[in-house]
């Protein structure tokens, strides 16, 4: 774990499915990376970014949804206990697809529990924006990328537009 970046989306889709794998003990290694992961995150500007965008397959996402990007979370094996039933739909982005925009639908409301970076356990309630980036983050440490989250309709006419583009500029 030292040189931490992000891969690019084709190298994150091989990963398509993939679970990571839980972290088993937080070492002075994880904690290092996972400030550096925090880096990537505030380097490209998102609100969230997890392992596996960097090409390491642990089950770790950091979120900052702070109007000042100054509460960075860290949660080490997150796990969602619960959701609400009603969902909202909302444009989301990902660090991994830039420019790329799709209306995806996700609960409103979770509970997540998870470990911070001295291992202890936290629980919370998250809703809104919090609760989207979570979710949307959880799901990348079960292989799940939001485009796959999109209706198939917006997938095909989106993410045809995106890719036209995102080629081109390559
Ligand atoms: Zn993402």
């Amino acid at each position: 774990m030292k040189f931490v970046n992000l891969i690019d989306y084709e190298a994150l889709e091989t990963q398509f499915d993939h679970i990571c794998e839980p972290i088993t003990e937080i070492t002075d290694e994880v904690v290092k990376f996972c400030h550096n992961l925090a880096q990537v995150m505030y380097d490209y500007d998102g609100i969230g970014v997890s392992a596996p965008q960097v090409g390491i397959n642990k089950r770790i996402i950091i979120i900052d949804c702070s109007e000042n990007k100054n509460e960075t979370i860290y949660l080490i094996n997150p796990e969602i206990l619960w959701q609400s039933p009603k969902e909202s739909q909302k444009k989301e982005g990902c660090l991994s697809y830039p420019g790329l925009v799709l209306p995806i639908s996700r609960p409103q409301r979770i509970k997540v529990q998870g470990l911070d970076l001295n291992g202890k356990i936290i629980e919370f309630e998250a809703t809104g924006l919090y609760a989207r980036c979570i979710y949307h983050e959880i799901d990348h440490l079960n292989g799940i990328s939001f485009t796959r989250r999109a209706t198939r309709q917006v997938r095909r006419h989106l993410m045809r537009k995106w890719l036209k583009k995102h080629k081109n500029e390559q």
